[in-house]
């Protein structure tokens, strides 16, 4: 299966240089041209690797790096423009594998682009890194179980869903609206209070049994999982 890549990068004329060079090289290339396409393409999943640009419209690069990275450990190359020093440090620091510098050569982001698939396939844990966890809670996105301590915990797709989001975005309240059209799709057009029935079920089935307070209500917002 060839190689995804994403490419988040304003400056068309360097996206579209780069998507070709690396269509030849037989990756499969998506584009974005913005922050927050960007990060949501990303946060969607499915790709190999991610060439991030750090000055970006709407959200920029390092901030875009900043939120992926509580979800993902996708390797991402940043492309900095020259000199950028403490663009290149904070980049690191928030869990940058590499950078390049603009403008660069196509063997270079190439050659970075392998050793960093290379690392990443190396570093592969034995355990699918996907399960989400919560103390002794265990909710495997790909298969659609859900444990506590080993017991299996029978929820609902659209429970499952809920739960699953907010464990996704732990420490980001998230307000009905954004649960709605997750759990329910945005063309739903019911009751937006269903939100707070699937919260209830999710409660009665975990947080109360087991004793713990997982899913906290943000009052006048909406909801979120911190960590525990
Ligand atoms: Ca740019």
């Amino acid at each position: 299966m060839a190689v995804r890549v994403l490419i988040v990068e304003d400056e068309e004329q360097i996206a579209r240089f780069t998507e070709l060079e690396l269509k030849h090289e037989g990756y499969e290339v998506a584009k974005a041209a913005d922050g927050r396409t960007g990060l949501s393409m990303a946060e969607e999943g499915g790709f190999d690797i991610i060439l991030l640009d750090i000055m970006l419209p709407g959200l920029n690069g390092l901030e875009v790096l900043r939120r992926l990275r509580k979800t993902s450990e996708v390797p991402v190359i940043l492309l900095t423009a020259r000199d950028a020093v403490m663009d290149k440090v904070s980049g690191l620091d928030s869990g940058a594998d590499d950078y390049v510098t603009k403008p660069f050569a196509i063997e270079e982001l190439l050659a970075r682009i392998r050793v960093a698939l290379k690392k990443k396939a190396a570093a592969a844990p034995a355990e699918d890194d996907s399960v989400l966890t919560y103390g002794k809670l265990k909710v495997n996105p790909t298969a659609y179980s859900v444990t506590y301590d080993g017991t299996p915990v029978e929820l609902s797709k659209r429970e499952f869903d809920l739960l699953a989001i907010l464990l996704q975005n732990r420490n980001i309240v998230l307000s009905r609206d954004t649960l709605l059209g997750k759990v329910c799709g945005y063309d739903y057009f019911g009751e937006t209070n269903v939100i707070d029935v699937y919260v209830r079920h999710v409660r009665s089935k975990i947080d109360e049994p087991y004793g713990i307070n997982m899913i906290q209500t943000v009052r006048g917002v909406g909801y979120v999982i911190k960590d525990e």
